[in-house]
């Protein structure tokens, strides 16, 4: 019956891990993840989900289904760190948001959605761009196409490059924009940059899908949703953001994400609603109950969201102490001109090594990163440190 069925080649970065897991030398780093591990190199447990964990087991309960679009209290707390704690759009009922199975689910259910109330848009992503999203708005039936947005020369925006490219976008085109902590580049806009976006995005009648996966991992979970906040100000009549807590309480497993849709008014934003909940209905039905609870349960309680804060200000200062590190390490060994790291934010590094740097950074170093040279900065520790410095600097001296 399937004697025809082709084999799809496997995720690269998936298949890195692979290849990381089977070496045998015992100082080998996999740079290639997109997961933040703590100085020990593990995955955080996060000491406010913990609690919220034990209170929970405590005080076991049925497990009934959620509603389709999922626990209620998550999808307020959510739309408050989304929008601002008293947003006029939030006031004005405009938003609807639904809890969905990770920020990967927010993007394919917000696909689904568009596709269906817009057939003959296009959506533009950011090249490069995490490959997720040409794969899951291919899928829906997008044509995708590629806006510019980095520059390998200089190792940072080619901010010209993406408001020429985006200003020639046929009206009502879906536009993607990574919130912060751009995935894979590092290279995130600046306010004044955003407010020249906004002003074209809605000058242009294009629709803002705003992709927010590391909020409060660049400078802070306010100043992280500027792009958000931003949008929101500007008085155009629609846009949708998916978000993630999967790196921000470090709960990738649970799958909690959000879809949140801003629409014209209150009434639209029901209907829109209504839709959200048939494309759920017919993917997956509802989404799993404990990742909700848990994040849910810390952002209910200010002490446990105080702690949340401040727990995640602990690992957004690590990212930058090992970025800062890093590119100290290199300047010492005689290589200043990585500097541009540091300037990046979030995760993910474009380090500028080449295909043939990162197979060498491999083959002698034990050292794994992905074939763009996309480092996960959030996976380094302090030990790692020294040696990765050293190998990339050998690598990069030929
Ligand atoms: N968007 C971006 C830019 C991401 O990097 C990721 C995670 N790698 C996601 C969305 C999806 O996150 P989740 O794991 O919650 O599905």
């Amino acid at each position: 019956l399937f004697a025809s069925v082709e084999l799809v080649p496997g995720d690269p970065i998936l298949g890195l891990t692979e290849a990381y897991n089977a070496d045998s030398r015992p100082d080998k780093v996999n740079l290639g993840v997109g997961i933040y591990y703590d100085e020990q190199g593990r995955i955080p447990l996060l000491d406010c989900v913990r609690e919220v964990e034990q209170k929970l087991a405590a005080d076991a309960k049925p497990r009934g289904y959620l509603p389709i679009d999922g626990l209620a209290a998550y999808n307020l707390a959510t739309q408050k760190l989304l929008f601002g704690t008293h947003s006029p759009l939030l006031e004005a009922g405009r938003v609807a948001t639904s809890q969905t199975v990770g920020g990967s689910g927010a993007l394919r259910i917000g696909a689904d959605f568009l596709k269906r109330a817009l057939p003959n848009a296009k959506i533009a992503i950011s090249n490069p761009s995490w490959e997720n999203h040409r794969v899951v708005f291919g899928t829906a039936g997008f044509e995708v196409i590629d806006y510019r947005y980095y520059d390998n020369d200089s190792h940072g925006l080619d901010f010209a490059g993406m408001l020429a490219d985006l200003g020639a976008l046929e009206p009502g085109t879906v536009v993607l924009l990574h919130a912060c902590c751009h995935n894979p580049t590092g290279a995130d806009l600046s306010l004044e940059q955003w407010q020249q976006v906004v002003a074209l995005v809605k000058d242009r009648g294009l629709l803002p899908f705003v992709d927010i996966a590391y909020q409060g991992f660049d400078v802070g979970t306010e100043a992280d949703a500027t792009a958000i906040r931003l949008f929101g100000e500007s008085g155009i009549p629609a846009f949708v953001v998916a978000s993630s807590y999967s790196k921000s309480f470090s709960l990738y497993g649970e799958r909690v994400g959000a879809l949140s849709i801003v629409a014209a008014d209150r009434e639209e934003a029901k209907r829109v609603q209504s839709q959200i909940k048939r494309t759920i209905r017919s993917n997956y039905s509802s989404p799993s109950t404990h990742g909700g609870a848990l994040v849910a349960g810390v952002l209910g309680s200010d002490e446990l969201r105080a702690r949340w804060e401040q727990e995640l200000g602990g690992m957004r200062e690590r990212i930058h102490a090992l970025r800062a590190g890093l590119v100290s390490k290199l300047a010492e060994l005689g290589a200043p001109e990585f500097g541009f790291i540091q300037q990046q934010a979030g995760m993910f590094s474009y380090s500028g090594l080449s295909k043939a740097q990162v197979d060498r950074l491999r083959d002698e170093f034990g050292i794994y990163a992905v074939g763009t040279g996309r480092i996960c900065v959030a996976a380094l520790s302090q030990q790692s440190l020294p040696k990765v410095a050293a190998a990339v600097y050998a690598v990069s001296r030929g």
